[in-house]
């Protein structure tokens, strides 16, 4: 079981000094948090950026999943050492960088296992990333507290705002799973004890601070959104803001240092920005724009995961994060597994390890559909990874492979999580041919500047992505400037292959207070199952005319978009009846054991 953590702490680090060095960064260009991990801040980047071309971008999505995760961010550091190896022998090829989210510690004493990859591709030190890290997280739920602790301040010393106190819609957070405080009453201290209300927490990574903190630009731009976020409506139904209560520079205050992204390094050595962490339903689930951004000016390549499925994962990233950055990848990976297959081929996740080939080629469908979308969609090329598993067998393999490539799907086998990136090699090779081949292409609109900044116009016409890759240009999936109605149905039934969605009229009258507050022109981001392309997780494979129900939309004015909610949503989860924090623990001389 400890598998991971074991190779982890046998691992050789580098010092971060000789990591940054080896990306043109000065000793005195960076933080050093202790020997192997350090901050870069953003000053540093920005100049960093005056001098460099931006190399290209990769993005590493995935088939629709099952519970137990098909290997993204494994497939991401297996990759971005796989590019590496392929650089010793191939020097053109350039260097590879990774951008990837922090770990949750909800999570890390829940169940899934760690976020810092698996077996030989991992990053490290991963004790430390999955603990704390840095303490980003925390500065996060200091930040978002004290927006809420301002407000209800406000509310006790005579509420001149008229906040209404049924309408308050910020929540304190944590970063663990308490189900407990899931529905909590506050203010129950008496006459000088605040206002009791009824309220709720977040875990962190489920917070509209922890989405502005991962758009944000700079500092100047990170206060602007924070000061947009909407806490509460008034009584007489006014928006309530960050701003309206001044908290924006105090929060900002406390993000000042959490801002700058992280630097660690892969078991093999590949430079690691790690740095934010958003949702991946209520949020768009991709790491920092600051973190992307650091990665595409220091190195050639630039390997990054979006979370779940490429139907949410890839389509946020591409029509939220990438619109909002001027950037766009220059080919993506869609990870995929033959256990994956075989549970959208019909089979029962216990049963997903017998050999069942036939299976795997009926869950075709899922896979086929989300490359389809990225080709005719994004005019993007997929590549896809099987991620081997121990269990998978050497026919199967085969018989996956050559489904895919016989319909002109470029598609390989890797082995990175055996074999570090020497595994990946093919998927490295396959990548850079996809790209359009190897070199500093430079992926960003090319405006002078790395960012458009802000809520991009209603243009749905893509940057190029790399000038040595002439081809169609990328399209976002639908063009900003539309109703919020119509972009909701554009991506249900473009993206989801559904007949319609269904909007109750409390949406609809939502929806247009959104349009009438100014917020129409903003880009959409679906909460939905990530274990089907419907909204009803059991529908596997690729179903076709189904209903998206919407249940409620909710406006993320800071992070600048509105939040469709299509399925039961846990903002905050509970641990299982063994969590794993039972078998962590530390040594008498501070080494940390069983984390997975
Ligand atoms: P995702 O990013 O898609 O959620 P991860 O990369 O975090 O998935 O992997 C999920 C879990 O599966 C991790 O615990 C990881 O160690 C494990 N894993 C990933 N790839 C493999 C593999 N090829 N063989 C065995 N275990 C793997
Ligand atoms: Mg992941």
């Amino acid at each position: 079981m400890t598998i991971d953590l074991d190779i982890a702490l046998n691992a050789e680090l580098d010092p971060i000094v000789d990591v940054a060095a080896g990306l043109g960064l000065a000793q005195e260009d960076i933080v050093p948090y202790g020997w192997t991990k350090a901050k870069v801040p953003i000053d540093v980047l920005d100049r960093a950026a005056e001098s460099n071309t931006d190399g290209k971008l990769i993005l590493v999505t995935a088939m629709s999943p099952t519970p137990a995760g098909e290997g993204k961010t494994t497939t991401s550091i297996g990759l971005a050492d796989g590019l590496n190896e392929l650089a010793r022998s191939k020097p053109e090829v350039g260097k590879a960088i990774l951008a990837l989210r922090e770990p949750s510690m909800g999570p890390v004493f829940g169940m899934k296992g760690g976020a810092a990859g698996g077996g030989y591709a991992q990053v490290v030190p991963m004790e430390d990333i999955n603990l704390h890290f840095t303490g980003d997280f925390a500065a996060i739920a200091a930040a978002n507290n004290l927006a809420v602790t301002m407000l209800d301040n406000h509310i006790h010393h005579g509420n001149e705002l008229d906040v209404d106190v049924r309408r308050i819609h910020i929540r304190r957070v944590v970063d663990l799973n308490d189900r407990e405080l899931r529905g909590v009453v506050v203010g129950l201290g008496g006459i000088n004890g605040g206002v009791p209300r009824e309220d709720a927490f977040d875990i962190v990574v489920a917070s509209e601070v922890m989405a502005v903190f991962c758009l944000s630009t700079s500092l100047t731009d990170l206060k602007e959104r924070l000061g947009r976020i909407v806490l509460a409506h008034s009584r007489t139904r006014e928006p309530i803001t960050v701003s309206d209560i001044g908290a924006a520079g105090a929060m900002t205050a406390l993000l000042r240092n959490a801002l700058s992204p992280n630097l660690v390094q892969s078991l093999e050595h590949s430079p690691a920005f790690i740095h934010g962490g958003p949702f991946a339903n209520i949020a768009h689930g991709c790491n920092s724009l600051l973190a992307t951004r650091a990665a595409m000016t220091l190195g050639d390549w630039t390997v990054t995961e979006a979370g779940f499925g490429a139907d949410l994962g890839a389509e946020k990233f591409l029509d939220i994060k990438c619109r909002t950055a001027g950037i766009w990848p220059s080919a993506v990976v869609v990870v995929a597994t033959l256990r994956a297959l075989k549970y959208h081929g019909g089979v029962e996740v216990k049963d997903v390890q017998t050999p069942n080939t036939e299976a795997i080629l009926g869950g075709m469908v899922n896979l086929e559909h989300h490359c389809d979308n990225l080709l005719n969609i994004y005019g993007l090329t997929p590549v896809v990874c099987f991620n081997r598993f121990p269990t998978d067998t050497d026919e199967e393999m085969a018989a996956a492979i050559s489904h895919l490539r016989s319909k002109g799907i470029s598609a390989v086998e890797s082995t990175h999580w055996a074999d570090g990136g020497k595994g990946a090699l093919a998927l490295a090779e396959a990548v850079v041919e996809a790209a359009g081949g190897a070199g500093n292409a430079g992926a960003a609109v090319d405006d002078g500047s790395f960012f458009v900044g802000g809520v991009a116009s209603g243009d749905a016409e893509a940057p190029a992505a790399g000038s040595s890759a002439p081809g169609p240009q990328g399209q976002y999936s639908y063009e900003l400037d539309r109703p919020l109605e119509e972009k909701i149905r554009t991506i249900a039934q473009r993206i989801y292959s559904a007949a319609d969605v269904d909007l109750p009229t409390k949406v609809k009258r939502k929806l247009k207070q959104f349009t009438d507050e100014g917020y129409g022109d903003a880009p959409i981001c679906i909460a939905k199952t990530q274990y089907s392309l419907s909204t009803d997780a059991s529908l596997r494979g690729a179903p076709k005319d189904h209903i998206i129900a919407v249940k409620d939309v909710r406006l993320s004015a800071g992070a600048g978009f509105v939040v469709v909610i299509a399925g039961d949503i846990m903002t905050m989860p509970g641990l299982p009846k063994v969590p794993s924090a039972l078998t962590i623990d530390v040594t008498e001389d501070g080494n940390i054991t069983g984390l997975f």
